[in-house]
């Protein structure tokens, strides 16, 4: 249907006194003796467009006036009687579907809580066609700063057979029921379909590196998945990850970029989505532009874990879980060392070995590897990185400890036997810095089909 997306016909000062068509759904609509007036919404803005009825002059079925119906409707544009931008004075409404009364997105029973209820629905409010249009320039502003520092995007595979980090995190794939006759674990595999016990990826870093050692500079975006119980505000089933690798990067250099990339996507949105954060300020969080070019420009904090724990330990009475050196930092820590103690993002750094991850790069301390979490307030981790132990020797006792099968390794091992260089690299969780750049304070109102335990709607 040739039509005009409503930011144009809103936007456009050429456009006046042309004829134009526009579609969407109604709003609201109101009229006095004289004039009607209909607001329509195309998803395309978030400002809506005032169409102006003169009572009379035309006439159209009544259900185009019924919130929530879709219209196409040609007119005239004329700058609006109020404000800078355009409205439309009607000469002819069709109507495109109507919308019964039972419509579940009204004006007054819109929690959030019942709007989870109707996903497939909620994206017409305000609130959520702001937040996937903000996720949607945030998308492509991660696109465009790798693109631009010259690093290449790669698609890991999102079914594996080695299980990165998460042990018991990692949802199975398979073809075959259970079959009692099978007498192991090992034989019922073998016969599954890809003869081996295989599963979602909680991680595309594995293989990021494999490219990292080759290419220089790569980054994943696509989904993770994890089998995570934990039914917090923070954790899905399945999020998207983004996941930078830098070959002859160590930790400083990861720090950096992850800096960079994140002040990069804050100020992406800042200019992209002027009006969905003056709506998210007013409504969701107060003083969120202000927090944000704050943060795009102030340098964020760095601090060592056993500092961090020094000034936890201080305040061990306030929190759920008193911490001690070799403690992992629950959510409640991390919100507190960002929101209270640096009031800024901080890069936590050099956690002890025991809580993290195989891979990292052990620091000469025999305790530390050169891992760092940034935190930030309002959300707590929203990256995980590190430096990668580059030694195949120091990798392989790291393994041998863990009571890995070095075997499933090979290829990674490999990257280590043949040319070994210093790198690293981070996860961002995508949705939450959503999160963090609109405010939004549950996980599941940032994802289009949430999805975690025991919900899968
Ligand atoms: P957390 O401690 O919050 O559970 P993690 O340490 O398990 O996170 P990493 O493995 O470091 O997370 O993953 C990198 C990033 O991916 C995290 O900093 C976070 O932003 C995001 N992330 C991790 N797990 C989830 C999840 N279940 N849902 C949404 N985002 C996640
Ligand atoms: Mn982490």
């Amino acid at each position: 249907m040739k039509h005009l997306d409503i930011r144009e016909v809103l936007n456009k000062q050429e456009l006046r006194g042309q004829t134009a068509v526009v579609c969407g759904w109604v709003r609201t609509f109101r009229e006095s003796a004289q004039v009607a007036f209909l607001e329509l919404s195309d998803g395309t803005s978030f400002q809506k467009l005032q169409v102006v009825i003169e009572k009379g002059s035309l006439a159209f079925d009544p259900e185009c006036t019924k919130l929530g119906a879709s219209v196409a409707v040609k007119g005239v544009v004329v700058q609006a009687y109020k404000g800078e931008g355009n409205e439309l004075n009607a000469t002819e409404i069709s109507l495109l579907g109507k919308c019964p009364p039972e419509y579940p997105i009204q004006k007054k029973r819109t929690t959030l809580e019942f709007l989870r209820t109707v996903p497939h629905l909620r994206l017409r409010t305000n609130t959520f066609a702001a937040v996937f249009r903000v996720r949607s320039v945030a998308a492509q502003a991660i696109h465009r700063y790798f693109h631009e520092h010259g690093y290449y995007y790669i698609n890991a595979p999102l079914i594996t057979a080695s299980d990165c980090e998460g042990a018991g995190e990692m949802f199975r794939v398979t073809t075959q029921p259970w079959n009692a006759s099978y007498k192991t674990e090992e034989e019922y595999y073998k016969n599954d379909f890809f003869g081996v016990k295989a599963g979602l990826s909680v991680s595309g870093q594995l293989e990021g590196e494999v490219a990292a050692t080759a290419l220089g500079k790569i980054y994943t975006f696509g989904p993770s998945f994890r089998a995570e119980n934990s039914n917090t505000t923070r954790h899905l089933a399945e999020f998207w990850h983004v996941e930078p690798e830098v070959a002859f990067a160590e930790l400083p250099d990861v720090i950096e970029i992850a800096e960079d990339l994140l002040k990069y996507l804050i100020g992406a949105v800042l200019e992209e989505c002027p009006d969905e954060l003056r709506f998210f300020d007013s409504f969701v969080e107060k003083g969120l532009i202000e927090k944000l070019r704050h943060v795009v420009a102030s340098d964020f904090a760095v601090c060592p874990y056993t500092e961090a724990i020094g000034i936890l330990q201080k305040e061990n009475a306030r929190f759920q879980f008193p911490v001690e050196w070799g403690s992992d930092l629950q959510s409640e820590h991390e919100r507190y060392l960002t929101e209270q103690v640096f009031k800024r993002p901080v890069f936590v750094t050099d956690y002890p070995k025991e809580i993290k991850s195989f891979y990292m790069k052990q620091n000469a301390d025999g305790r530390t590897v050169a891992a760092t979490d940034l935190l930030v307030p309002g959300i707590g981790e929203i990256i995980g990185g590190s430096e990668r132990e580059a030694d195949p020797q120091k990798l392989r006792a790291a393994m041998e400890e863990r009571k890995m099968d070095l075997s499933a390794y090979r290829q990674y091992l490999d990257l280590r036997t043949f040319g070994t260089v210093p790198h690293g690299g981070f996860g961002l969780g995508f949705e939450r810095f959503v999160m963090y750049c609109t405010g939004m304070e549950n996980i599941r109102d940032v994802t289009l089909f949430p999805r975690s335990s025991k919900n899968i709607m």
